[in-house]
Formats: C-alpha cells, structure tokens, sequence
C-alpha cells in the first residue's frame, strides 16, 4: 500500500504538511533544519545560518544547551509525564519555587498551561470566574484590550488579537466581540501624551460595567506589530483597572525572562498585574510550557465562587519533562550576567541597524533590550528575503512591513554585526518606493 506519492522529503513536507500561516496549495518555501549548536541551524544541504530568532523568541540560550540536554536526559530516565491530576511531582513544585521568586510579590499562584495561547485562555477563564465569583454574573463578560495586540492563536485570545491583524472579520459571527482602544504612542522614554490618557479613561468609562479585565501586552506588543510605548502608562492601566473593578492582566510571553532588559515587567512598581502569563523562553525553546500566574486574593475567590473550582485541565499540565528543562532554564539564566549580555545585544543592534534608519525604504528603526526592529513602508516578500538571508547565512523571519531580530542572549558581536548587515543590504538594495 504506497500511500506517500512525494519522492523527496520537500515535495512530502509541501503536500501533507501544514506550516504556520501558509497555505496547503501554494506554501512558501521551507528549509529542512537537520541539527543546531549555539546560534547556528544546520541546514539538510549542509549550509550554516545564524539565527536571528530564537525560534520565535524562545531559544535565550541557543541550541544543543548542555545544562538543558543534561536536565532533559535526567528527567526522561524517571518519567517524562505523568497526568497532574491527583498526583504531583518534583519538577513542577521545583519549578513553581522558582516562579514565585521570579514574579512581584502577591504573584504566587500558578497554572501550569501547555502554551502560551492555552495560558491567556486560562488567564481569561480566571478573570470570567473571578468577576462571577464577586456576583457580577453575566453581566461582566467582555474583556477591554488595546489594538496592535497579539495573545495567541486559539479563539480567546484571538478574540483580543488586533482585530485586523488577527482578521476578526474572517470569523465573524465565531469570535467575542471585546472593546479595542488605540495602543499608546511610540517611544519607550516618552512621557505620557494627555490627549491618549484622556482618550483611554473616556473607554474606561464607558465599557468597564460589562467587562472582566484589562489585557495588554506591557511595553512591547509583539507579533501585533513590535510596537514599544512607555512603561508610564502601566500604573495608569493600574489605576484605571482599580478605579473599575477590573482585573489587570499582562501578557508577558514575549517580553518575559530578560528580553526587554528587564527580568519581567510585572515588577514595574505600582502596577503589578493581578495575572501575568509567561511561555516562550520558560524552557529556553527546548519544550512547549507556559504559566498563569495570580494572587491569592484572585484565587480564593475564583474557588469562593459557584464552581468552587477553577474550570481548566488540560492532559499535559504540569509535563515533568518541561518542568525540569524550565528549572534549569531559569537556574542557567539566573546563573548567567543576563542584564550586560541583553544591553550587549541592544547596543549592538542599535549600532548595526542605525544605518538602515537612512535609507527611504525605511519608515522607523527602533532597539529594546534585545530586540531590533526595521520598520519598511513596504511589505517584505518573505520567500525572496529568506532565500537572500540563507545565501548570507542567516535566519531571519520578517511579518509583514517589520524585519526584525530576537537573538539568543549568547549571540557575539560577529554575530550581530552579520545579522544587521544582511537586513541592512537586502533594504538598501530594495526598489525605491513609488511615491504618487
Ligand atoms: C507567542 C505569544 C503568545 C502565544 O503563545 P503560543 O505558545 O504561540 O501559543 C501569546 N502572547 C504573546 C505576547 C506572544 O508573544
């Protein structure tokens, strides 16, 4: 029975394999990655990349980690899961040690979710539960986000997704509808611009009866757009939460373990969230994990309230597997001088991109932590900039107007400098935009 038609393991991988956000009948191409070491894919062909992605951002430590294998192997040799139901295990108790060192104070009670996406399900389950719980009912159902958000792939969160950029109108009829108000201006070392605030308690205002929560991204939207805004505005999204009867909550998936430069923003003083989310980094790239995490107050609550329970188990909770690479993720990144190797990164690419902010091609470049981003006034066509960067030897995945660099914390300075004079000289060779 010779079911498989394709003969090579592309023309396989481009029939029956789904990629993300790509179609089936004409995906765009793919590069088989047959191992990675430090910051460096090895391609099936033979060919080297330096990744300038940290997989979607997870990878702080790069690849083939020795402390992360070593954790691995160790915990594969007792169990690599075991359900969480009913039974527990020290992986997840030594991981959630961990957490409640990591988050503010208040911020110690945690939901081991599978995701990220999984975990702002959670997030907003809790918030629901919450706002229940206190006798709002149904009454309170909506969540208040802003735009240029992004939260995840599955419906909660994509229902607080921009609803353009996460194409609302494509499941109309399907999603929940919240209420969106502009994202706060530009510029992390802005101060806060009246006209917005004003703008922002106005929304407050007049959504806040009917909703649960405030979710946002703190500082740095990612996938919605890698816009950056001023940490400033954070207590007056406290402010107004409390001034509600909100909840707050912070998506830090992204900005989590260091990126931004700070180890969480959630420690931001007078504007601690009531639920933070983390994933991406939690294992260092090595493992899908990611974590909900709220007070006792929010907590007690949600289990004072009719259900008595919180309403979410999902079969790999608490994986031990994932736990105990996140164990040794932390304990490597806690171990290390994270802080100089992030600012390292930012003024490398501060330095490398600064070129690029000249050419016409580019409408902003901007540098947060370890997070460089190229605004174009053009959509990049991907397949045509990968094939560029691959012949460079680097990785790079540009959305949309934006090419951008995540690199692992352990990239060098060689490194960095090869990353920013590709994306450098891939605008500068550019045709000039057409101006009407
Ligand atoms: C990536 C991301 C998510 C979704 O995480 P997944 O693990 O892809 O489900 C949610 N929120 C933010 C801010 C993210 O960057």
């Amino acid at each position: 029975m010779a079911k498989v038609v394709a003969t090579t393991s592309a023309a396989f991988d481009r029939r029956h394999l789904w990629h993300p956000y790509t179609s089936l009948t004409d995906p765009l191409p793919v590069y088989e990655v047959a191992s990675a070491e430090g910051c460096t894919l090895r391609l099936a062909d033979g060919r080297e990349v330096i990744d300038g992605m940290a997989s979607w951002w997870c990878a702080i430590h790069g690849y083939n980690v020795p402390e992360l294998n070593e954790a691995a192997r160790a915990q594969l040799t007792k169990m690599s899961h075991v359900m969480f139901g009913g039974l527990t295990h020290a992986p997840a108790i030594e991981l959630g040690k961990r957490l409640v060192d990591l988050m503010p104070d208040g911020l110690d009670r945690i939901f081991l979710a599978d995701s990220g996406s999984v975990s702002v399900e959670v997030a907003m389950k809790m918030a629901v539960q919450y706002q229940h719980a206190r006798g709002h009912g149904t009454q309170r159902s909506q969540f208040l986000t802003l735009r240029g958000g992004y939260h995840g792939d599955t419906t909660g969160p994509m229902s607080v997704c921009d609803p353009v950029g996460g194409m609302h109108q494509l499941f109309a009829g399907f999603l929940p509808q919240h209420a969106f108000y502009d994202r706060p201006p530009g510029g992390v070392d802005e101060a806060i611009d009246q006209a917005y605030l004003e703008g922002l308690e106005q929304f407050f205002a007049e959504h806040a009866a009917h909703a649960v929560a405030f979710i946002v991204e703190p500082v740095l939207q990612g996938a919605g757009g890698m816009h950056f805004y001023s940490p400033a505005y954070l207590p007056e999204f406290r402010r107004l939460c409390d001034a509600h009867g909100l909840l707050l909550i912070y998506d830090e998936i992204a900005t989590g373990f260091g990126r931004t430069g700070q180890l969480f923003l959630s420690h931001t003083a007078s504007a601690r969230p009531d639920i933070v989310c983390i994933g991406k980094a939690l294992t260092g790239g090595y493992l899908t994990l990611a974590a909900t995490i709220t007070s006792a107050h929010v907590a007690e609550t949600i289990s004072g309230g009719a259900a008595g329970v919180l309403m979410h188990g999902p079969t790999f909770m608490g994986n031990p597997l994932a736990c105990a690479v996140a164990v040794a993720s932390i304990d490597l990144l806690l171990g290390s001088d994270w802080p100089s190797h992030v600012q390292r990164i930012a003024s490398q690419l501060t330095r490398h991109l600064r070129a690029a902010a000249q050419l016409d091609a580019v409408k902003y470049v901007r540098v947060l932590g370890a997070v460089g981003v190229v605004e174009l006034h053009e959509a990049v066509d991907v397949a045509h900039f990968q094939s560029y960067c691959v012949a460079q030897g680097v990785w790079i995945r540009p959305f949309g107007r934006l090419v951008y660099l995540m690199p692992p914390y352990v990239i060098t300075d060689r490194e960095i400098e090869l990353l920013c004079r590709t994306v450098v000289n891939y605008v500068l060779a550019l045709p000039p935009v057409e101006t009407p």
